[in-house]
């Protein structure tokens, strides 16, 4: 195909916040005489879950000078505009209402959009360079409106509307756009200017989150590029929706959407790190490492992306399990965690795939591979199902990057370096045994032993006897109450049977474990439990009796299963040690130690 000339030219302007409504409008200045077509990607970049945007497209139209052309729907995300002289524009009407990070959003205080949820791309020009209006919405109350975004500027001024520009479509949707009013502080990190920009009621120290993220990101820029050397990027932008619940993060090349709880963010006057402040930071710490591994080392099946189907890899363990371990581990390799608490995020991880029985079900590799129908479709039984390739994936790596400090041939650290020399800088993709050759070639022998039963097969790793050479000691207990996440001793005496169920506060039951107590009663996900022995249940009487009966004990439960009264027996088993504790182990070896502070930091 010859190459394109003219850049495809885009507009985007809010033209009803209080109905959620974008204009976009798409131009070609020499269609295709056929005919040009037109096609919308079904996926996001970095969510692996065919979204089919198309379905927020309220109204599309085709115009060219002469008046209006004809436009015939293909598929469910393709339109073809009948042959005609350019330039050809198509405009549409898009609903954006999803107040998540990988879709779009307008209302009368703010809009947001990743470019994927909104812009079109012509057939045959996903090369072309893109020129991009960003329009402000009419009307004197968003007068004070200003842009957020790393999209090079092409005549727009710094934080505005106005002329924006990219190299092609993919750079296109890989910069998403925040409009509104926002808190915007700045920071340097690799010679790098870094913005803040937050959005949503909120009264937040961000000088003290700009202070942790400089350091986050110094560390993490000096892992893959070395002590002094500038970040892979021009300029660095974080986006985050502060609301009253929420929690998620998506990558992009230059930038990151997050949304977090509004008591994440560090409150002024606080000097203390809260567990909160941590999950914001350990988000902000994932996606900032994702502008290494996924967005430039990236899986050969994403090279290029197709965004019309699933992109089917077995290596999503890598590039999120990996990234899932340095987000934390990045806390306390720059200082901003000390490493007990380090120690106690970990034993968190820990926490949660020991919960998980779905682990024995799937292996990482294959959790990959359906990340599509499973990972991100979870329903009732994903516990007992599926296997995360974030939580298990981390504590592979984990488990890889302790194999090879113990064997002293280097360390995960090195095979991130080699990843991004060899992949990240040339783009070149990373084959399906990419991730498992250069391990073998770090350790100096053969490790098919350890992808075979961990990444491929459904093992646990043997963390407990390999922390132990690092000075780490693991303790698992069974959790006390609906609350524990595990990293904490035991403050409370320990309950002494188990129902095998996760029943929320208001007795609702959310998930029955497989092969369990609440299994062999004939409990079911979604069950709302009314009495437990003749009395009204609560999950304060739930906690006493378990924490008083011995296993064996038989309890009558009453439930209702939609409208029908149900009657059952439960007999209460041994609960399960899930719930993991480490600590600096004080016996250890004077190398042990020496081990843990080359891994942590001192
Ligand atoms: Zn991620």
């Amino acid at each position: 195909m010859s190459s394109v000339r003219t850049p495809t030219r885009y507009r985007i302007q809010p033209i009803a916040p209080h109905a959620h409504l974008f204009e976009v409008a798409c131009t070609v200045d020499d269609p295709d005489p056929q005919g040009q077509r037109f096609r919308l990607p079904a996926w996001v970049p970095g969510s692996y879950l065919i979204r089919e945007f198309a379905r927020h497209f309220v109204r599309v139209r085709a115009e060219s000078p002469t008046g209006a052309v004809e436009l015939v729907k293909e598929t469910k995300d393709t339109w073809r505009a009948a042959g005609c002289t350019g330039p050809l524009s198509l405009i549409a009407h898009v609903y954006a209402y999803d107040l998540s990070v990988r879709a779009a959003y307008l209302d009368a205080q703010r809009a947001y959009f990743n470019g994927a949820a909104v812009f079109l791309c012509p057939e045959g020009r996903a090369n072309a360079a893109c020129e991009l209006i960003v329009a402000a919405p009419e009307g004197s109350q968003f007068a004070q409106w200003r842009v957020a975004t790393t999209l090079p500027s092409n005549g727009a001024p710094a934080y505005g509307f106005g002329r924006y520009r990219a190299d092609s479509y993919d750079a296109l949707i890989d910069h998403p756009v925040e409009m509104g009013h926002f808190a915007l502080t700045s920071f340097e990190a690799g010679g790098t200017p870094h913005d803040i920009v937050v959005t949503g009621r909120q009264q937040a120290d961000l000088p003290r989150l700009a202070r942790d993220l400089a350091r986050i990101c110094n560390w993490q820029i000096e892992l893959f590029d070395g002590v002094g050397a500038r970040a892979p990027f021009d300029r660095y932008l974080f986006q985050i929706a502060a609301v009253a619940e929420g929690y998620g993060g998506l990558e992009h090349r230059s930038s990151t959407s997050l949304i977090c709880r509004r008591g994440d963010l560090p409150a002024r006057g606080v000097t203390a790190v809260t567990d909160d402040y941590l999950t914001l930071l350990g988000l902000a710490s994932h996606e900032y490492f994702h502008s290494w591994n996924v967005k430039r080392i990236k899986p050969a099946a994403f090279v290029p992306y197709d965004l019309g189907r699933e992109g089917y890899t077995r290596l999503l363990w890598a590039f999120e399990g990996i990234t899932s371990y340095y987000d934390d581990l990045a806390l306390a390799r720059s200082g901003v965690v000390d490493p007990p608490r380090y120690l106690e995020l970990l034993a968190r991880t820990i926490t949660t795939v020991l919960r998980s029985p779905g682990r024995f079900q799937q292996s990482l590799a294959d959790s990959s591979f359906d990340a599509w129908i499973k990972f991100y479709r979870q329903d009732e039984n994903t516990p007992n199902a599926v296997v995360s390739y974030y939580a298990k994936g981390a504590l592979v790596a984990l488990a890889l990057d302790l194999l090879l400090r113990r064997e002293g041939s280097g360390s995960l650290d090195d095979l991130m370096r080699l990843l991004w020399s060899r992949h990240g800088r040339t783009g070149t993709g990373v084959a399906e045994d990419g991730i498992e050759r250069i391990a073998c070639e770090i350790a100096g022998r053969d490790l098919s032993d350890f992808f075979a039963r961990y990444v491929h097969g459904t093992e646990d790793p043997p963390l407990a006897a390999w922390l132990a050479d690092f000075g780490v000691t693991v303790t698992l207990r069974p959790a006390q109450g609906l609350t524990d996440r595990g990293g904490k001793p035991a403050s409370d005496p320990l309950p002494q049977s188990a129902l095998d169920a996760r029943i929320a506060t208001d007795m609702k039951v959310h998930v029955v474990y497989s092969g369990g107590a609440a299994e062999r009663a004939g409990l079911a996900a979604g069950d709302q439990i009314v009495a437990i022995d003749g009395l009204k249940s609560s999950t304060d009487g739930l906690r006493v009796l378990l924490d008083r009966s011995p296993p064996g004990t038989r309890v009558e439960i009453h439930a209702f299963r939609r409208d029908e009264l149900l009657q059952c027996t439960a007999e209460l088993t041994t609960p399960r040690a899930d719930t993991c504790v480490l600590a600096v182990a004080t016996d250890a070896t004077e190398a042990a130690h020496a081990r843990r502070k080359e891994w942590l930091g001192a």
